[in-house]
């Protein structure tokens, strides 16, 4: 269990009330019963309340950490720092004469002075002021059509640097931010309940950084070759310009930190295969790893890693491709309803979980 969790990352009141959980989930068939056991057990809301704020809190500050101590290695010179929030309008959704421009999703960059807290965010929505560290004319959640305030959808926060490098930018993002209580209950449950379905979840999946390697961009293979050994020492290796160079960027992880870097899925010598909404098949090509800093962080935590191309990058938020992070959310909400339908006391430990939650927000 504790190798469990810790590879589950939670802060450890969530931990406890997740090995809680789970124990139940896994002693009690009958989804009434479970339901009544939980209702009696989870009596101390409001110190879950706090917990659930300091998980997020602790995650992100990992998080942060991480995302700077990169950026001194990777990049020479100035940065600049950007929160990107994908927004979308339900109004417009809903409105035939709309619904075109609307229902795809926009990206909202924001020059940021620092990085960004989700708590810090979302307090800041629910209380209807600019969050703090953003530029508050730049700041806006009202749709360009209708004026209506839009949903935020995901959000990233990002450093760039100030000139053109081999690293066009590092993302950092809280995957669950929004999701909280599906990835708690996507953690119990697809662990005890349905390993068939994937392999166990990596709560490594909560908080993630992808290092987007500059290409393409214009200039030459050989240019860009030079331009990389030049920043990093390393040489960059034959074949496919932009996995050769997201390759050289993991030896270079790997030189710089050792054994930081660990369980790499290598996606671009097997890519991922999928179908856009047009009946197209796309490649999803990156590496994927899982990225600890040892006794750097207070609470020795490990988040995921990516490295791709800004092409990959760009993809992900075009809601027209197969690799879109919309398409993915869409697919991973649709496992977890059949998870209910199969396993129904899993739908029971959401439910509870999202009143937990519920409440929380409200606060
Ligand atoms: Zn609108």
């Amino acid at each position: 269990m504790e190798k469990q969790l810790r590879r589950t990352m939670f802060h450890p009141g969530i931990a406890e009330l997740v090995g809680e959980i789970s124990s139940l989930v896994r002693m009690i068939e009958s989804p009434e019963e479970l339901r009544t056991t939980l209702e009696e057990h989870i009596d101390d809301v409001d110190r879950i309340r706090q917990d659930i704020i300091n998980d997020q809190t602790a995650g992100d500050g990992v998080l942060r950490t991480v995302g700077d101590t990169l950026a001194s290695k990777l990049f020479q010179g100035r940065t600049r720092r950007e929160y990107v929030m994908i927004t979308k309008c339900d109004t417009c959704a809903t409105d035939k004469r709309r619904q075109r421009a609307a229902t795809s999703k926009t990206k909202v960059p924001v020059p940021a002075a620092d990085y960004l807290y989700e708590h810090e965010f979302n307090s800041a929505l629910q209380e209807g002021r600019v969050p703090k560290g953003l530029n508050p004319e730049r700041f806006s959640l009202g749709c360009p059509n209708c004026g209506s305030t839009v949903n935020v959808t995901s959000t990233s926060n990002m450093i760039f640097p100030e000139t053109d490098q081999p690293v066009f930018a590092i993302a950092q993002r809280v995957k669950s931010a929004g999701r909280y209580c599906e990835k708690l209950v996507d953690t119990i449950c697809y662990d005890l309940l349905d390993t068939d379905l994937r392999t166990a979840r990596s709560i490594t999946d909560k908080y993630a950084f992808a290092i987007i390697m500059n290409h393409p961009n214009g200039m030459r293979d050989e240019e860009r070759r030079r331009m990389f050994r030049r920043q990093f020492g390393l040489t960059v290796g034959d074949g496919n310009f932009g996995d050769a160079l997201c390759y050289a960027m993991r030896d270079f992880l790997t030189a710089s930190f050792g054994g930081a870097v660990g369980r790499v899925q290598d996606s671009i010598r097997d890519p991922k295969r999928r179908v856009s909404p047009r009946g197209m098949v796309e490649e999803y090509k990156m590496l994927q790893f899982n990225f600890g800093l040892q006794g750097r962080t207070q609470d020795d935590f490990v988040v995921e890693g990516q490295i791709k191309t800004s092409q990959t990058y760009q993809r992900e938020q075009d809601r027209k491709s197969a690799i879109s992070h919309e398409a993915y959310v869409e697919v991973e909400n649709q496992l977890r309803q059949e998870m209910f339908m199969r396993v129904p006391r899993a739908r029971v430990a959401y439910e509870i979980l999202m009143r937990l939650f519920a409440s929380e927000r409200q606060v």
